[in-house]
């Protein structure tokens, strides 16, 4: 399992792949301890990596995993095979702004970390696939420093990108509907509860 991950490490450094920053896996991991989480969903798997650790966290913990690259989903199953973690991990190869799960499913942790334009988007529509006293966590809140600094940048991707951030944090804050705590772990991570329990 061990060298699993070193090989999943540098197969992302070798293959420009973003997975999640060590601190930011391991402030989840005991998130996922503490508040015992059971069901886990994650939009974007990548290669697996921040999924297998999810799920190693607790012997409770189960792991849908979302991912609309052909490559990464093919290169997710064979990480998840070789950590013998396939009763605990679901790799689903869709779109996540396509994708229908069945209403009955419902989720402890929602882990945002799939295209950073479209975090508002995933978070309205998957705040209908989470418990009552479940999280929405999102990765890369910072987005490597350029996010608060997007009036510095140059017109481009990029300062279209980091305003989308901004523009998320806001809609985060001025929720209605959930709390959100923000950690300058990592890249940066949100941590999203209800404000009132729903019935
Ligand atoms: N969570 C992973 C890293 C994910 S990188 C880890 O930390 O190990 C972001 C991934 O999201 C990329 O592989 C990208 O292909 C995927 N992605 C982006 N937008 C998506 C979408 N709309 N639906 C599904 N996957 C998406
Ligand atoms: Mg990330």
């Amino acid at each position: 399992m061990k060298q699993n991950i070193l090989e999943m490490e540098q197969y992302a450094i070798d293959n420009n792949v973003p997975i999640i920053e060590k601190k930011s896996i391991a402030f989840i991991m005991k998130y996922i301890k503490e508040h015992d989480i059971k069901n886990i969903l994650e939009i974007g798997s990548a290669i697996g990596y921040s999924a297998i650790l999810m799920a190693s966290s607790s012997p409770n913990a189960f792991v849908t995993t979302i991912e609309r690259d052909e490559v990464r989903y093919m290169e997710c199953l064979k990480n998840v095979k070789k950590c013998g973690m396939e009763k605990k991990i679901n790799v689903v190869y869709q779109d996540a702004l396509e994708l229908n799960l069945s209403e009955d499913l419902k989720y402890d942790l929602i882990f945002i970390d799939a295209a950073k334009g479209q975090y508002t988007k995933f978070f309205e529509k998957y705040k209908y696939f989470l418990n009552p006293n479940g999280v929405i966590i999102t990765d890369n809140i910072k987005f490597h420093g350029y996010v608060g600094e997007s009036a510095k940048l140059d017109k481009g991707n990029l300062k279209s990108l980091v305003q989308k951030i901004e523009s998320y944090i806001d809609f985060l804050k001025n929720n209605p509907e959930f709390d959100t705590k923000f950690y300058d772990i990592g890249d940066g991570l949100s941590v999203s509860t209800w404000k009132t329990k729903k019935n």
